[in-house]
């Protein structure tokens, strides 16, 4: 885990607490949290950060290439500090969201769609099902 303010500093941003509270604790957690999470962890931490802070905050650390946005599903928006590639699993019936290794897939046929249908930007595998603690024993 690489110190947040290191993080900002390399980004040119100035360092405020709240930037780095959201930094820290999205990398602490692997459970991608909503925006409305990330908010109420916060206001634990700095009762005064009001939400639209925290959605500024998140914006700009998304701009700057910190965080990622994960839309996977509908009208649910999600932020992840694993920038580094890798795939999600998604439970079906409650909504968890897993990091999946990038190496599980192998060599993705990136040359062969370019190829066939266009410039690829982003690729990502995305694995849909019932996570084990919703599997009935
Ligand atoms: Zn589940
Ligand atoms: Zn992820």
């Amino acid at each position: 885990m690489v110190d947040p303010v290191r993080l900002l500093e390399q980004k040119g941003l100035k360092i405020t607490p709240q930037r780095c509270a959201i930094l820290n604790f999205l990398q602490q957690t692997t459970g991608h949290p909503t925006a409305d999470q990330v908010a109420e962890y916060l206001n634990r931490d700095l009762p005064m950060t009001s939400r639209a802070t925290v959605y500024n905050t998140l914006n700009t650390l998304r701009d700057v290439g910190l965080i990622s946005e994960v839309t996977h599903e509908p009208g649910v928006l999600r932020y992840d500090a694993n920038i580094g590639r890798h795939h999600h699993f998604i439970c079906k019936t409650c909504g968890r969201l897993d990091d999946l290794d990038w190496e599980m897939f192998g060599k993705l046929p990136v040359e062969q769609i370019t190829s066939q249908y266009g410039r690829v930007d982003q690729v990502e595998v995305i694995v849909r099902g019932i996570c084990r603690e919703c599997q009935p024993d």
